[in-house]
Order: C-alpha cells, then structure tokens, then sequence
C-alpha cells in the first residue's frame, strides 16, 4: 500500500492541531514537515519548535524534510524535538555521511532529498545507509507547484537500483501530487507520496 504523507505547508496554521488530526484520522501515516531557511531555499517555513508542537498532537510518523543549509549545526535540535525521519538535500551540507550517521545514532531514521536539478548518481553512495529517498517533483522552495514530469525517470531507477542491491530504503515522492501525477509515481515505484 502506498502511503501518503501530507506536508503541513498546505495546512491552515491558523488551526494546525485540527488539520494533523483530520488527516491523521483519514489515514495519513506521515506528517510532512517542509522546513525551509530562506537560505538553501528563498522561503522560510518552520523551525524545531514546529516538531515539538506537533508531537504531542499525533502518533504518525514526523516525516521531516530540511531544505537548509549548512544542516549539520540544526540536527540535534530536529532530533531533540521529536522528528521520526529527517531526510537533508546532501550538496547542502560539506560532511553528508556525518549527518546520516548523527542521526542514526539515535532512533531517528535518516533520508537524503534530490533537487530536481540534481542526479540520482550524486546520491547513489548514500542509499546504503538511508532509510528514504524524497524525489522532489516541484523545485523546492514553494507548496502549490505543477508536477515535473521529468523527474519519474528518477523514481524508475531508484526502484531498479533498490531491487539490484541490499538497499531498503522507501522512495518518497515529493511535490504535485494529484489523481492523475500520483499513478505515475505509483507505477514507477513510489512507496510515499
Ligand atoms: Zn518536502
């Protein structure tokens, strides 16, 4: 079953405790959280101190994403404040298996993010160590964007390097998401949307 993973960026903040449970009890197993520093992205979102209000509202997997840089100063505090899955765009950062392992030592899990710009073969010495890949499907900065087309390519190949290795990671697909653009994860080998 594919799993869906609602990111908090296209939520009312006005009424955030309502919207995580809404989609917690519609079925949602992870709660998105687009963590962006006006740095690594133009746009600013939330900090640490969005995890820990949301911890106590849901059980459901913290499914965050750090669109940041440098990432290695911030994990402690993502960590210390509740997250479940810390996923980090690696050219964000100079020592990326430092971060995997910091996050790992504890009962965090860790991903690593691919800008659209990016290519699978810049992530490929990671996919032993992670847990989840999130493709990105808009350019990362912004919620509401038209799905890339270009990027389930990317999906196929993951899923074929997946099934030639040990690797176990899920493959999450981030970003236009809709009936239509989710089938074609879907059959490309999409495990999160
Ligand atoms: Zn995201």
């Amino acid at each position: 079953m594919t799993k869906i993973a609602p990111s908090i960026l296209a939520a009312d903040l006005s009424k955030i405790n309502s919207e995580v449970i809404n989609v917690d009890k519609a079925g949602a197993e992870y709660i998105h959280i687009d963590v962006m520093d006006g740095h690594y992205v133009p746009n600013i979102t939330f900090g640490p101190n969005m995890v820990k209000t949301l911890r106590p509202i849901t059980k459901k997997i913290l499914d965050v994403h750090l669109m940041i840089t440098p990432v290695m100063p911030s994990i402690n505090a993502f960590i210390d404040a509740g997250a479940d899955i810390i996923s980090f765009h690696p050219e964000a950062d100079d020592n990326p298996n430092a971060i995997i392992q910091t996050i790992k030592n504890t009962n965090c899990k860790a991903g690593i993010a691919i800008h659209p710009d990016v290519e699978i073969q810049a992530i490929q010495d990671f996919l032993n160590d992670i847990d989840l890949v999130i493709v990105m499907t808009v350019m990362p900065g912004f919620g509401g964007q038209k799905f890339l087309d270009g990027q389930l390519s990317k999906i196929k190949k993951l899923n074929n390097m997946r099934k030639l290795t040990k690797a176990k990671f899920e493959i999450e697909i981030d970003g236009g998401i809709n009936e239509i653009t989710s089938k074609h994860c879907i059959a490309n080998g999409a495990d999160v949307l």
